[in-house]
């Protein structure tokens, strides 16, 4: 994996960018990445010690259609199925025209980074897709520690400067209301720093108790999946010079999250991808479930003990490498036989053993009778060992966010541009209707990120 990138110290901060991205996930590293390659000079700037934000913990993968990936999977995919698909699992509530943009360009985005050596040459399947167009690392690795990896890796090859522990607390505006810099507090004091353009790439507000209250009081006792930063702070200061916020009240709660300690471990939904199915306290399926993380959380809430176990044998394991972290860190339970697993999670061990043995036939017909599950069922649950992980619902993702076109050009309440002021990533709104299906955030960021990169370079070259 190379060298860790070293951020840069505050004092080699400089009074002046071309452009100054906010936060360094994977929205801000590739916006980053993107528009130094076309000349600006661009600084990523990130408030937590710690670089990556929630991209970090992103574990299915990567979503397009249409790519030599795939076809050399053996997948034949087309935008329309990835539009219509992604249109359908967000409620028809999605924005039309981001929604087309990011169909159209996911294959570029994958090729994108296959030329900075960034491979993704495996596919797998999430919840509401019909095909295997998740696209993840050969060696399997969860996708968010891979890719912040390896674009730090680009970035420092680039020597591109990225700060930590500069939080940005305010934007500049001139007095056409154009965007035209910063305000940061860096561990030597504040500072102002000058840019023609500024990149919001500030990530959601799952971490929020505070946009919690305002927008979903229903959820402020929820857990949440979110790194500490993931406070909304790009949708303030967007507010702040006029921006317009979108869909705020839609937010998504991911099914499977463990939460029996202190520390929040989302289970990836690679796990169920890859064929493990859900199960009640009694050891009886209850949902489809690969149906969208909306439904499955639902109907997981709607069980009187609001949890579930995720059940699955060896052959599932060896696909989905991260249950060995969390295997590691102690949320897997396991069993030689499937009712010696039922006896560790006090259920009958006949109740599991027929539900899984009619679990298998429905994998070995292709035809799940109970449930209608059309998608994961490559393999059935017979290789010991057994395994289960206890889970339940938790915040997991904003939807909402700054209203922007398909330039990543943020609009105010009118539908006017803010000059000089771009946005991608999870701080934007609109794409993914009322439910954001899992592999499509990674997407979002790279595919949003590039975008922002070109067009804060094309905004530089329309000032010269
Ligand atoms: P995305 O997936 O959209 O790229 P991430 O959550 O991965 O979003 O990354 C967003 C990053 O932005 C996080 O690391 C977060 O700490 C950082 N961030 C949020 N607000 C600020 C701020 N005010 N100043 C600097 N960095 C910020």
């Amino acid at each position: 994996m190379g060298e860790k990138y070293q951020p840069r110290p505050a004092s080699e901060l400089k009074d002046r960018y071309d452009t100054v991205i906010i936060g360094s996930g994977g929205a801000g590293l590739t916006a980053a990445i993107q528009a130094h390659e076309l000349g600006l000079s661009a600084v990523v700037l990130e408030k937590e010690e710690g670089l990556g934000g929630n991209t970090n913990r992103a574990s299915s993968g990567m979503n397009a259609a249409e790519t030599n990936v795939q076809l050399k999977h053996g997948v034949i995919d087309n935008v329309g199925s990835f539009y219509r698909e992604t249109y359908q699992d967000g409620g028809r509530l999605n924005d039309k025209d981001l929604l087309g943009y990011f169909v159209h360009h996911s294959a570029l985005a994958i090729d994108w980074l296959a030329d900075h050596d960034i491979k993704l040459e495996d596919v797998t399947i999430t919840g509401g897709m019909s095909v295997m167009r998740t696209h993840r690392p050969a060696s399997l690795a969860p996708i968010g520690g891979f890719l912040v990896n390896e674009l730090l890796r680009v970035v420092g090859q680039q020597g591109i400067p990225v700060f930590n522990q500069t939080k940005v607390t305010k934007l500049l505006k001139d007095d056409q209301g154009t965007v035209n810099g910063v305000e940061v507090q860096t561990t030597a004091g504040t500072k102002t720093i000058a840019a023609n353009s500024v990149i919001l790439a500030t990530g959601g507000f799952g971490a929020s108790k505070e946009y919690m209250k305002r927008y979903r009081p229903d959820l402020v006792d929820y857990k949440t999946t979110n790194q500490p930063g993931a406070t909304g702070d790009g949708l303030k200061l967007g507010e702040d010079v006029g921006a317009q916020l979108v869909q705020m009240d839609l937010i998504q709660v991911h099914p499977t999250v463990q939460q029996d300690n202190p520390h929040v471990y989302l289970i990836g939904e690679v796990v169920r991808g890859e064929g493990a199915i859900l199960v009640n306290a009694k050891g009886q399926r209850f949902v489809n479930e690969l149906n969208t993380r909306k439904i499955v959380s639902n109907a997981i809430t709607a069980l009187p003990e609001h949890s579930a176990y995720l059940i699955f044998d060896q052959g599932i394991r060896d696909r989905a490498k991260a249950v060995d972290f969390y295997d590691k860190v102690g949320l897997v339970v396991s069993g030689n036989t499937i009712e010696e697993l039922a006896q560790k999670l006090s259920m009958a061990p006949a109740t599991l053993k027929k539900t899984v043995a009619t679990w298998n036939q429905a994998v070995k017909d292709h035809d799940d009778q109970e449930f209608s599950r059309t998608t994961g069922m490559d393999r059935d649950i017979a290789k010991p060992g057994f395994f289960a992980i206890h889970i339940a619902p938790a915040i997991h993702y904003t939807m909402g966010g700054l209203h922007i076109n398909t330039h990543t050009e943020v609009l105010d309440g009118n539908g006017n541009v803010i000059p000089g002021l771009f946005a991608a990533g999870e701080v934007a709104g609109g794409l993914h209707g009322n439910n954001r299906v899992g592999g499509n955030s990674i997407a979002e960021t790279i595919i949003f990120g590039r975008q922002a990169g070109q067009q804060v370079t094309l905004y530089a070259r329309s000032l010269k």
